[in-house]
């Protein structure tokens, strides 16, 4: 059902935010008609050409992985060559060098591959001093017999297996945790969404008005800090948003080739802010990625804690192994996160979720919770299939979601206040 999200998000009651699943479920427009034609007909032999998907982060190495594809290359190396481009970036702050630290300022970086050929898997937690957390994860499957490491573990293999030892908190990032620690966020310590006797506090429930003044305010004081922090200019905007908006970033891709080989890889710095030690999903084989070239690989971006709790990726390969499309299975994933909230709108608005689907045959489907993004953008995903291309994805629920943890009186619609940085493709 098309809607308008703002006259959504403005007029929407508790009750009717989303609680019909079925009413509100697939946005029928996106992608219809592709859709349609590749799903008429049955799951058939490998493609004629490559294809590749990614979350849309994935934009700037996509280019590298596919032309690795075209020559022979292997699709693991193809999927790390497109999170390794983001990772040695110290402006993207959701992986590698420059990702945003934990609550104590340190960055810790995850990671998990699977190589569909060889039917092997490899992945990293909380990796401290190594940028390339994709390649220690591919280095972890490909030179020992476990399938992951983690921590000072995982950084010592890494010196061993010659990774240079890489300071990953750059200054933009570190400014952006001073300013955040010094507002006195909320943290991720308290019981969370998924605690039976978590309540969302009740000056979010219902949502209150949109109050443009408070956040005017809010982001004044902020400014006010970051200027006695030394924030220089140009990051101000930045900074301020990330302390505002803690963010989720990470990249996912997935590859098949004409030989059906595929494979898939997942990389991040996790949530903003965490608590030390925590891993998401994105290093865990079976909910941040998983492939099976029997049948298709998937991968994960979003609330990490959400899709552990229904091993997403692992999920969907196996509701497309029952014979589910690349977009069902991954709506299907979606719904029991919904489930596991009860439907609940007062707490699925913190959940945030993205799959992409890819299936032996080169179908695929990328699929989101919600319709946008928390800074009102409509959530796509990344497409190569010989012509690289962004794609709208199909949602459970208009809208877009709130950063968690709650934070005290956060309007439930946040004013448009443009991007501090031009977004990347
Ligand atoms: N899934 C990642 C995590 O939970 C974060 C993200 O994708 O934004 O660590």
């Amino acid at each position: 059902m098309a809607m308008d999200r703002r006259n959504f998000l403005t007029t929407a009651t508790l009750a009717s935010l989303g609680l019909t699943l079925e009413a509100q479920d697939i946005n029928q427009k996106d992608g219809r008609a592709a859709d349609a034609k590749r799903e008429a007909s049955a799951v058939g032999g490998p493609p004629s050409k490559p294809v590749m998907i990614s979350s849309r982060n994935g934009w700037n190495g996509m280019d590298k992985g596919y032309q690795m594809l075209l020559e022979g290359g292997d699709t693991l190396d193809a999927v790390i060559a497109v999170g390794k481009t983001q990772e040695d970036d110290p402006n993207d702050d959701s992986v590698g060098l420059g990702g945003l630290p934990n609550e104590e300022g340190g960055v810790e970086l995850d990671s998990c591959c699977m190589h569909g050929p060889t039917r092997r898997a490899g992945a990293v937690g909380g990796v401290r001093w190594t940028k390339n957390a994709s390649l220690l994860a591919q280095a972890v499957m490909q030179h020992t017999a476990h399938v992951m490491l983690v921590g000072e573990g995982a950084d010592r293999f890494a010196r061993a297996m010659g990774f240079p030892k890489d300071e990953l908190l750059t200054e933009r990032s570190r400014k952006a945790w001073l300013l955040w620690k010094e507002s006195h966020r909320d943290s991720w310590w308290g019981p969370g969404l998924s605690d039976p006797n978590y309540r969302v506090p009740p000056d979010l429930q219902p949502p209150p008005p949109p109050s443009a003044q408070w956040w005017e305010q809010k982001r004044r004081e902020l400014e006010e800090l970051a200027a006695e922090l030394a924030i220089p200019l140009e990051w101000r905007g930045h900074c301020i948003d990330r302390v505002l908006f803690p963010t989720h970033g990470t990249i996912h891709c997935s590859a098949v080739t004409p030989k059906g080989e595929m494979s898939g890889m997942t990389t991040t710095c996790g949530l903003a802010w965490k608590i030390p030690g925590r891993c998401g999903d994105s290093p865990i084989i079976g909910a941040g990625s998983f492939t099976d070239q029997d049948v298709g690989s998937a991968g994960a971006t979003g609330s990490g804690e959400e899709n552990i709790r229904v091993a997403g990726a692992h999920t969907i390969v196996e509701n497309m192994r029952h014979g589910m499309t690349p977009r069902e299975a991954g709506l299907d994933a979606l719904k029991r996160i919904a489930r596991n909230y009860r439907h609940n709108p007062a707490k699925l608005r913190y959940v945030d979720m993205q799959y992409y689907v890819l299936r032996k045959d080169g179908a695929y489907a990328g699929v989101s919770l919600w319709s946008h993004t928390a800074s009102d953008k409509r959530r796509q995903f990344l497409v190569h299939d010989g012509s690289k291309r962004l794609e709208d994805m199909p949602y459970l629920f208009a809208g877009g979601p709130l950063s968690f943890p709650p934070q005290a009186r956060e309007p439930f619609q946040r004013p448009n206040y443009g991007p501090s940085q031009p977004e990347k493709k």
